[in-house]
């Protein structure tokens, strides 16, 4: 038995070596937040609210590092070469459109001169808790893009494909016929995803899509499938949240061995 765990604890520690001296990975982050705030609301949701200050603390240290925030769009300008990307480039996104993002994380963000995209679900939108049509147009005045968390947040992979169609397509209709300019970029609902989605989001015009997998990104990735890192609400400060950038890093130093 003691024999096992040392060679596995061998294993590990020479994978992690090897890990460690692998070249640093190209690419950049995308973060995915949900909340930003202070409120103690459902316990079991606790671990998505970034308390402001915690915020805003990461904010200033991804400004000392030289990152500059783009939104998805930016990304496919640069795609399709019609734009370059900053040095460090970094994409912050927030799921379910909450109201915070627009009382509490919009001013933060734009004391940092930084941008962001926010993904509803658009049965929710105007609902209690949740982002109304005139604070979405008032962000995406002020330089967020809006994106799809699609209708009702049903995990994709779990549904027949004319409601997959359904929940793409009617969400980005009912943004745009309300007055928004062109959604063109969808969050997967739990992360789940497959082929024949990405050929529905092709299909209606999205042009990237986010999901809930770790790694960094690069004009190469799959714009359907671009990598991102979660930020919880942090228990050891900003040490965590160095941690979760390294965790990006770390994913797609594994991807380029596998
Ligand atoms: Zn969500």
């Amino acid at each position: 038995m003691r024999l096992i765990v040392g060679i596995i604890s061998l294993l590990v520690a020479l994978f992690a070596a090897i890990i460690f001296l692998l070249p640093e990975p190209e690419g950049f982050p995308i973060l995915e937040y949900h909340q930003v705030t202070d409120e103690k609301l459902d316990p079991d949701f606790e671990v998505y609210n970034v308390p402001p200050e915690e915020f805003s603390a990461q904010l200033d240290f991804l400004q000392a590092e030289g990152y500059t925030t783009i939104t998805l769009q930016d990304f496919m300008r640069a795609v399709h070469g019609k734009a370059t990307l900053p040095d460090k480039p970094i994409v912050l996104t927030f799921d379910d459109g909450y109201t915070d993002n627009y009382s509490t994380m919009l001013p933060i963000l734009e004391a940092h001169k930084m941008t962001a995209v926010v993904y509803v679900i658009t049965n929710e939108v105007g609902k209690s808790g949740y982002l109304t049509l005139d604070q979405l147009k008032d962000m995406q005045r002020r330089g967020i893009e809006i994106g799809s968390h699609t209708s009702d947040h049903l995990p994709l992979t779990s549904l027949d494909a004319e409601t997959q169609l359904t929940q793409i397509r009617d969400s980005k209709r009912f943004l745009e016929w309300s007055g928004l300019s062109t959604i063109y970029s969808l969050s997967y609902p739990n992360g789940a995803f497959n082929e024949e989605i990405m050929e529905i989001l092709r299909s209606e015009q999205y042009l990237t899509a986010v999901t809930g997998d770790a790694g960094l990104n690069t004009l190469e990735t799959n714009p359907y499938e671009l990598y991102r890192v979660h930020i919880r609400k942090p228990r050891f400060g900003l040490n965590e949240f160095k941690f979760r950038l390294l965790k990006a890093k770390f994913f797609a130093k594994l991807r380029n061995i596998f």
